[in-house]
């Protein structure tokens, strides 16, 4: 199979790091217009020129903009007002008990983990609709099934996003355009990283070997017994995204390394 998205224009957002920079790189590949996307215009300009050195002849734009509130989201609409492709990878997390969780957090993680996607999809899908084709996926988590009790602020914005994905395929029903979620588990970005690090500094051991040790006793039903690479999350994404999809939308796609344990 060869997937070819020359002539779409792709955005990809919180796409300077982790999974969302290798969803950019992945689509930049297949011929995709990317429009990459961080707060601040040093991480865009740095994640352009990574992507350019990994892949030459990319047709790549940026913008800078924080997605945790409607200026933010707007500021990208007006960068690129019609994509083919919106990929809702902006995400946050971090581990918490839940009575420290305090009203404005969970404010803030709806803010950016719930409502940049549905401002962005509502500005988006609209256009995909009248020209009978497009791609929308929202970058769950495994975490949206399978609540963490340290990550229950995390865990319900990741569920609510299969909601709203599963009721914008609905909305787009009969039509070329496809919305999806796709579910990573343990996947190796700089965030995983940045949160095993303490962990790392303080044991002497690599941040490699804690992470294949944290979901082996945190996340034990992990078939894989190690983390994913955010390559191999986005390899299903630009699947997703590519016109050979085209029978799959209200799914939920995983990409966990069999972490849900069940068979469907
Ligand atoms: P990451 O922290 O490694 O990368 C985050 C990127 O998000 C950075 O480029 C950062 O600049 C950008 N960003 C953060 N807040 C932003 C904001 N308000 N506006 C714009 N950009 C912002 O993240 P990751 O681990 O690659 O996670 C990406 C997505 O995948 C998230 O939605 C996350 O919930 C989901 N996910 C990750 C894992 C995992 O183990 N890494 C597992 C399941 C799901």
């Amino acid at each position: 199979m060869q997937i070819d998205l020359k002539g779409k224009t792709a955005v990809v957002t919180a796409s300077t790091a982790g999974i969302g920079f290798a969803i950019a790189e992945g689509l930049a590949r297949a011929g995709a217009h990317v429009v990459v996307n961080g707060r601040s215009d040093a991480s865009v300009q740095s994640a352009l020129d990574k992507l350019r050195d990994a892949v030459p002849d990319a047709s790549l734009g940026g913008v800078a903009a924080d997605l945790s509130d409607a200026a933010g989201v707007a500021r990208v609409t007006q960068h690129t007002p019609d994509a083919d492709i919106l990929v809702n990878n902006a995400g946050i997390y971090g581990l918490k008990p839940f009575f420290d969780i305090d009203d404005a957090e969970w404010e803030h993680y709806f803010q950016v983990n719930v409502m940049s996607g549905v401002r962005l999809a509502r500005h988006y899908l609209k256009g995909m609709i009248e020209r009978n084709a497009g791609r929308i996926v929202f970058i769950s988590s495994e975490s949206g099934l399978n609540i963490p009790v340290d990550m229950i602020h995390y865990g319900f914005t990741k569920t609510a996003q299969l909601s709203i994905a599963r009721g914008l395929a609905k909305l787009a029903a009969g039509t070329r355009v496809t919305v999806n979620s796709v579910l990573p588990g343990p996947t190796m970005s700089e965030g995983v990283r940045e949160m095993l690090k303490a962990q790392a500094d303080e044991t002497g051991r690599s941040i490699d070997d804690i992470a294949v040790e944290f979901v082996r006793s945190e996340r034990a039903s992990s078939i894989i017994q190690r983390p994913a690479t955010t390559e191999e999350v986005a390899n299903l994404v630009v699947y997703v995204c590519s016109p050979q999809a085209s029978a799959t939308t209200g799914a939920a796609l995983r990409v966990d390394g069999g972490v849900v344990d069940t068979i469907a």
